[in-house]
Parts: C-alpha cells; sequence; structure tokens
C-alpha cells in the first residue's frame, strides 16, 4: 500500500484503480479482438499490428503486476483479491494467442523468404557437439556416463540418433525434455519425431526450418598437406627475433643462471624496455619500482621473465590492428582476457603454474593468425563468421582444410621450440577428453584455456550471452568445481584488468569489456527464453538507470531467474515448490476474506506395480494423462500441480468443502474410467484422494491444510483405495 493514503480509505483507492483497470483492459481486449481480426483478413502489416497490440499488452500487464506487488510488499495485511489475478490471466491468455498468431505468419513469411534456399547448411559436427552438450547438461541428474551421438541428413530432414551407454540407476529417459527452444534458437530446427530404438537408445527426427547463411566457399585454396609442409619447413612463418629465441632456449635450461639471462635479453634494448615496463605493471603488482632486469629476473624468477619475453616476442611477430575477416584488434583483445582469466584461475586453484596459465591463455589461438597469414581471403570469411563459437570454428577449419588452428598453432610452437608443455596445451585445447592420462600439468592447463576461451567469448561477443554464461558456469563447475560466485568474480577481475594489462603490452583496447552489460544481456536472453520472465527483465532494465550496483542486483535477479522454474517437466502441471507458495498465498487470502478454500491430495493406487509390469515409460505416459486430466477438471486460477512422483494436489480457491469434495469424486470417477494408454484399459488406474476445507477445522497453517489432505489420502488407502475421503476429526484419531 503506498505509504501516503490511509488504511481507512484503502478499500476506496482499491476500488477505483481496480475500476480504472477494468475500463482500461476493457478497450484493450477490443483493440486486441481487431489486431486479430486484421491479421485473420490477411492485412499487410497483421505482423506489426499484433506484435505492437503485444507489446502494449505487456507494458499493461507489467504495469497491473507492479501494483499487485506494491500492495504485497508494503501491506501484508492485504491481499489480493482473486479478481485482480483474473485480470491478469485474461492479459495471459490473449498475448499467448497473439503470440500464436503473429508466430503463425512469422513463419509463413519465412517459408516464402527460405523457398529458393536449396542447400541446408548445418554443421554436422558442431551439431552432434551442441546435442550431446544439451543431452548432458539436461540429463546430468539421471547418472548417465556416458551418450553417443550421430546426426545425419536427410532432404530436409536432420536425423539424430542418440545412445545413453552405461547408466546406473534410471534407464527410463524423458527425452521429450530435450530443450527444443535451443535447437530451434540455434539450428532453426522443428520439433520433430521421437523413436524409441531397441537398443536403449532414440532417434529423433527433426524437421530444418530456415536456412540462413549462404554456405561457405568451399573451394580450398591449400590442401592441408601444403599447409603442413610450409610450417614445417618454416616457409613464410613469422619470425622471433634471435635475442627472444635465445632467451626462451636458456629459460627453459636448468642450468642457466639469472644472471646469463638477464645479459642475454640487455642485448635487445626494445625488449628490455618492454620487460621492464611490464614487471612494473599492476599484473605483478610490487610496490616499489624495478629498474634493472637482474632486479626483475630475481624478484620474479626465470619463468616469468621467460613468459614475459615469450608474449612480447609474439606481439611483435604477429600483426595486430583491425581489418576485415580477421581483425586483429578483437583477436589480441579476446586472447588478452583469455590469458587475463587463465592466470586468475591458476592463482585461484592454487597451482604454480600462472605463468604458463597467462601465456598459454593468450597463445592459444595463434593457429588462427597463421592460417591467416597464408589463405587471408578464405580464412578470413570463416573466421568472422564462426568465431562466435570456438566448436564451430574447428569444425569448420576441419571441413574446409582437414586440420584446424590447434593443429597448426602446435607445429608452429614446436617449430620455434617452444616449451613443449605450452605446444601440447595449444593442441588440447579444444579436445581437453584426449589429453594423455599421465599428464596431471598439461590437463590442467589445457582445461584453464579452454574455458578462457568462453571467458572471451561471453565478453566481447553480443550473442547468446546468456546461454554462453550458463556453459562458462558449468564447464568451471566441470574442471574446478567453482560455483557462481567464483565465476562473477573471475569475470569481474578480466573486465577491470584487461585495459591495464593491455597498455603494459603497448596494445590499444577499442571495446572495453563490462561484465554488468553481459550479466544485463544475459537476462534479457533468458526472458527472451523464458516467457515467464521477460517482466522481471524489464523491471530490471528500468532498475539499470537507478541502480549505482548494478551488477550485484543484476546478479541476484540472474539467479532468481534460474530457479524460478515453476513447472514440472513431465506433467506441465505447476511443481512442489509453486504449490506451497500458492497455498500459502491463497491460505492468507481465504483467512482475511473469511472465504472458503479447498486442497486436494491426491496419490495413485498400486503405481509401482504399473511400472513394474510396463516399465517406467509407460509409467511415465499415465502421470502426463493424470496431470492432462487434473488440468482439466480445475478451475482457471486454480492450481494443479505435481506434488512428488505420483502424488497430485490441488488448490481449489473460494471454493466450499462439499463442492471440493465433489471436484474430487469427480477425478476419481474420470480417473477409473480412463485408458491411460494402449496398454491399460479403464479401470487399470484408480487414485486414492483426500479432501480437506480450510473450514473443517481449525487449521492454523497453510502447511496444515496440505498434511490434512493427506492424511485423508492414506484413510482412502486403507478403506480400499480408488476412494475420496473426506478430512475430519477421526481420520486424526486413527492416525499414529
Ligand atoms: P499405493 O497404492 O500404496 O500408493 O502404492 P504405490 O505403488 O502407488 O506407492 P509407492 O509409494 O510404493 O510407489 C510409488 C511409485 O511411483 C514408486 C516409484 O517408482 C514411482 N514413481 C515415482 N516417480 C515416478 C516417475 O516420475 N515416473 C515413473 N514412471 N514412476 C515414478
Ligand atoms: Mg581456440
Ligand atoms: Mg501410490
Amino acid at each position: 500500500m503506498p505509504k501516503n493514503i490511509k488504511p481507512e480509505k484503502e478499500s476506496r483507492y482499491l476500488e477505483k484503480v481496480s475500476d480504472s483497470f477494468g475500463s482500461m483492459l476493457e478497450k484493450m481486449m477490443v483493440e486486441s479482438r481487431k489486431a486479430v481480426n486484421s491479421a485473420d483478413s490477411g492485412s499487410v502489416n497483421a505482423k506489426e499490428i499484433l506484435e505492437k497490440q503485444i507489446r502494449k499488452l505487456h507494458s499493461f500487464e507489467s504495469k497491473i503486476n507492479s501494483f499487485l506487488q506494491l500492495y504485497e510488499l508494503d501491506l501484508d495485511e492485504f491481499a489480493l483479491t482473486r479478481e485482480d489475478f483474473s485480470v491478469v490471466a485474461e492479459i495471459d491468455e490473449i498475448v499467448t494467442k497473439l503470440k500464436a498468431k503473429s508466430q503463425k505468419i512469422k513463419t509463413k513469411i519465412d517459408t516464402k523468404l527460405d523457398r529458393n534456399i536449396p542447400e541446408v547448411n548445418i554443421n554436422r559436427i558442431l551439431f552432434q557437439k551442441w546435442m550431446f552438450w544439451i543431452i548432458n547438461k539436461i540429463f546430468s541428474d539421471r547418472d548417465i556416463i556416458h551418450v553417443s551421438v550421430d546426426a545425419r541428413f536427410i532432404n530436409d530432414h536432420i536425423v539424430i540418433k542418440v545412445t545413453p551407454k552405461r547408466y546406473s540407476k534410471d534407464p527410463n529417459i524423458n527425452w521429450e525434455g530435450l530443450d527444443w527452444i535451443l535447437a530451434e534458437r540455434f539450428f532453426h530446427l522443428e520439433k520433430g519425431t521421437i523413436k524409441t530404438l531397441d537398443n536403449q537408445g532414440v532417434e529423433i527426427s527433426l524437421t530444418v526450418i530456415a536456412q540462413k547463411q549462404e554456405p561457405i566457399s568451399t573451394e580450398k585454396a591449400l590442401e592441408s598437406e601444403d599447409l603442413l609442409k610450409k610450417v614445417h619447413e618454416g616457409i613464410d612463418l613469422p619470425t622471433l627475433s634471435p635475442i627472444a629465441a635465445k632467451v626462451i632456449r636458456l629459460a627453459s635450461d636448468e642450468k642457466t643462471s639469472a644472471q646469463q639471462l638477464a645479459s642475454v635479453i640487455t642485448l635487445d634494448p626494445a625488449l628490455t624496455a618492454k620487460l621492464l615496463k611490464l614487471v612494473n605493471s599492476p599484473l605483478y603488482g610490487f610496490k616499489k619500482e624495478i629498474t634493472t632486469l637482474s632486479q626483475a629476473v630475481a624478484l620474479l624468477g626465470m619463468k616469468a621473465v621467460r613468459t614475459m619475453s615469450l608474449c612480447i616476442s609474439i606481439f611483435d611477430a604477429f600483426p595486430t590492428g583491425a581489418k576485415e575477416g580477421l581483425d586483429y584488434n578483437d583477436f589480441w583483445q579476446r586472447s588478452l582476457a583469455s590469458a587475463i582469466a587463465c592466470k586468475y584461475t591458476a592463482q585461484k586453484i592454487g597451482i604454480r603454474m600462472d605463468e604458463e596459465a597467462f601465456i598459454a591463455g593468450l597463445t592459444q589461438n595463434v593457429g588462427c593468425l597463421i592460417f591467416e597469414r597464408f589463405i587471408p581471403e578464405h580464412y578470413g570469411k570463416v573466421y568472422s563468421r564462426h568465431y562466435t563459437s570456438s566448436e564451430e570454428l574447428v569444425a569448420m577449419e576441419e571441413e574446409n582444410w582437414g586440420l584446424n588452428h590447434s593443429m597448426l598453432g602446435y607445429e608452429v610452437f614446436t617449430q620455434w621450440k617452444m616449451p613443449v608443455l605450452l605446444a601440447q596445451t595449444i593442441l588440447y585445447h579444444h579436445d581437453p577428453a584426449s589429453v594423455p592420462d599421465d599428464n596431471e600439468n598439461l590437463a590442467l592447463l589445457v582445461k584453464m584455456v579452454n574455458v578462457s576461451d568462453l571467458v572471451a567469448q561471453v565478453l566481447y561477443t553480443g550473442e547468446n550471452t546468456g546461454i554462453n554464461l550458463q556453459r562458462l558456469k558449468d564447464r568451471y563447475k566441470e574442471y574446478f568445481g567453482f560455483g557462481g560466485v567464483e565465476v562473477d568474480d573471475i569475470m569481474e577481475y578480466v573486465s577491470n584488468e584487461i585495459d591495464t594489462v593491455a597498455k603494459d603490452f603497448e596494445f590499444n583496447i577499442e571495446k572495453p569489456a563490462d561484465y554488468a552489460k553481459v550479466l544485463q544481456h544475459a537476462n534479457i536472453e533468458l526472458g527472451k527464453i523464458n516467457l515467464d520472465y521477460e517482466q522481471m527483465v524489464r523491471a530490471l532494465e528500468l532498475a539499470k538507470n537507478k541502480a549505482e550496483n548494478l551488477a550485484s542486483e543484476l546478479r541476484v535477479v540472474n539467479k532468481k531467474l534460474e530457479e524460478k522454474a515453476v513447472k514440472d517437466g513431465l506433467t506441465n502441471l505447476y511443481n512442489h515448490r509453486f504449490f506451497y507458495e500458492m497455498l500459502n498465498k491463497e491460505f492468507a487470502n481465504a483467512r482475511r476474506h473469511k472465504r472458503p478454500l479447498g486442497c486436494v491430495m491426491i496419490d495413485i493406487d498400486y503405481f509401482k506395480k504399473i511400472n513394474d509390469t510396463y516399465g517406467h515409460q509407460e509409467g511415465d505416459k499415465v502421470l502426463k494423462v493424470l496431470g492432462r486430466i487434473l488440468f482439466e477438471a480445475v478451475r482457471e486460477g486454480d492450481v494443479a500441480a505435481r506434488y512428488g512422483g505420483e502424488e497430485f494436489s490441488l488448490i481449489l480457491s473460494n471454493t466450499p468443502t462439499s463442492e471440493a469434495y465433489k471436484v474430487a469424486e469427480r477425478i476419481r470417477r474420470k480417473v477409473e474410467q480412463t485408458a491411460f494408454t494402449s496398454k491399460l484399459e479403464a479401470g487399470k488406474i484408480t487414485i486414492s484422494v483426500g479432501v480437506v476445507g480450510i473450514d473443517t477445522s481449525k487449521i492454523r497453517k497453510a502447511s496444515e491444510l496440505a498434511e490434512c489432505a493427506d492424511k485423508a489420502v492414506y484413510a482412502s488407502k486403507d478403506n480400499g483405495r480408488n476412494l475420496v475421503t473426506l478430512y475430519s476429526k477421526d481420520i486424526e484419531k486413527k492416525t499414529p
């Protein structure tokens, strides 16, 4: 309640607001209907009209919502009325309808546009990897240890075979749970058919709906052998300065003294000056200025000095600056971000390889520069189009030239006699699984570099930020057990440090990294995927203008977005958490307004036997069908939820107990009369039901309501199942 309104005026004030919402809504309804009609009549700009209307409705909805929220937050004595909710629900319905309509039109237009494009250009390797990733992510809690994914193209279909291998507990997987939204967004695929294979895997056949990119020329400028030969023979390779080469050699030799190393470096004044500048940079954080090389070597150790000489020499060996295709500025900026992330990660996990980590991060993609050097016209095209995903870049390189930038980088570093660990890190950086088992340091470095590549992507690629950020967090978790907070810390550290570090390398940063923006972007994208939360994101965008501490706020919301899933994946009913949230609200409402409220618990009879006899998959089907029955049985505004495994629950608002009992009995009968699957004829599935009303006894808390309903279920079970029991004191006496 706004603070300036006195309690006695509350109800009048609310009435007024509610009235004005009502009339605004009516107006919107008329407009919306008009919009729908214009779409039906095939009006030219129907899509724009519909979309505009959706935006209007959304903004109206958010207005109402913030109004409602205001009340809830400020005055818990005053609760929302059902009517307030129904306004929102009505709008929601219209929006959904409009959306569907607009989508249909959009698909039509897309189909028209795409008809002339004959070829489908989806990268098979990437798709396979991607599929693999989704499956692992979605089923990470199902104890699948390994899956294999095979993708093939058949005309305008893509057929994917997914075979889970070795799983310990639950062999039955709900394939419907695959994230089709993502498949659609990234690969322009339409959800297709799913066929279960005899040997337990599934075959998924998807329709390709749109083809957005022109195929890249597959003309090969150079065969892979030629490329490798050139590298081997050192033809046209960028050269390291002789001093740098000597420094590398000396530093790798254990017998070299610090003094020897310093005296070699001193031979190159430019290198010396740059080294000293670096030593005094915040990257190393010495309080006193270091003025001589021997001081630097003594303080930092040989390894660090070697790293620095390497970095400087590499920067010198390759060009910098912006251009078409492979933009060197962008390239080095990403590489630096990766390098800083690697070093910081190494420090975080406490291994003494932070120098190696920095340089490995920086040079991971040196192979790209070699490609660019040898085949500039061809490589630039592939690079600029695919750098949004390194996996895709690698796949495209392999497809076009038979080798990838990891291999090329390895060849060059070997040629330059760089430390073996470094060369190997580059070789494996996109394929951590292939690192030989016995090399622990290499495995760690490879993981650091691999994930650092994503750090740069998230910071500098303005696309798929939300998803990439999630991947980044997943990968950090998998590799190093880092939580979200640690990843946020790394990202903030990198965005803060990169400017200074770049200056120390005499390199200009053009696009500043801004993690707060990244988070905001990610939120917007997540919001798009998850339409329910669009509103929250919008509120955030507004907050952005005011809040000084944007990043931390966004983090909180980001977390909320992740947590706020309210639906159960299998049945599409509300989940347990949401059920309790609503039960609490409804209970408070009912008490305040002295309205009745019914709560129903449902448990399937002998469900274990169904699973045992017909398999889990059949059991899941039963759960789904029951979900639909319940959804259809309740009124709009009531809540039907999956309470747990084979237990369901209903909240019947403003419903007297006798009425709730009738609803329950109707559902019980419907279940009894329904053939749930082709194998389960009517009568095979029955339910035991418990009903309780707020007026039944002196229930004080929402949770007690659920408990009593549960007790009534047990009474139904005791009395022979397939029964509805109304909660009463007698039951209480019988239950222990
Ligand atoms: P009762 O009539 O006493 O309720 O017997 P019941 O077998 O239905 O109850 P019990 O609690 O012994 O077993 C419930 C079973 O529900 C066990 C579990 O395997 C199954 N179940 C729980 N969640 C799921 C699910 O998501 N899918 C499938 N297929 N089965 C599930
Ligand atoms: Mg790479
Ligand atoms: Mg049961």
